[in-house]
C-alpha cells in the first residue's frame, strides 16, 4: 500500500475536473469550491495513485516518498 507517501495538489492548477477522483475515489474528493483534495493516501495503490496523478489533465498532483518528489510520466517538452 501507499501508507509512506504523499499527495500534494497545486490548488492554483486544480481546475475540478474530476480525474483524480475517478482513478483513485478512495484518495480523491472534490471539494464544495471545485477543488480536489486528499482524504486517505492509504486507500489506494501507489500504481493507481501514479495513474491518477499522470492523468491529470494539468499536471497539479504530485507523488512524494520520504520528502522526495516521485517521477511521472508526463509530457515534459
Ligand atoms: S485531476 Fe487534477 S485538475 Fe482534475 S480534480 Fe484532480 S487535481 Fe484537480
Amino acid at each position: 500500500m501507499s501508507e509512506h507517501m504523499d499527495v500534494k495538489i497545486d490548488w492554483d492548477r486544480c481546475m475540478g475536473s474530476g480525474n483524480c477522483v475517478f482513478w483513485a475515489p478512495g484518495t480523491f474528493d472534490l471539494s464544495e469550491d471545485g477543488h480536489a483534495v486528499v482524504t486517505d493516501v492509504g486507500a489506494t495503490d501507489e500504481d493507481r495513485l501514479r495513474i491518477a496523478a499522470e492523468g491529470c489533465p494539468v499536471g497539479a498532483i504530485s507523488l512524494w516518498r520520504d520528502g522526495r518528489e516521485v517521477a511521472l510520466n508526463e509530457k515534459e517538452e
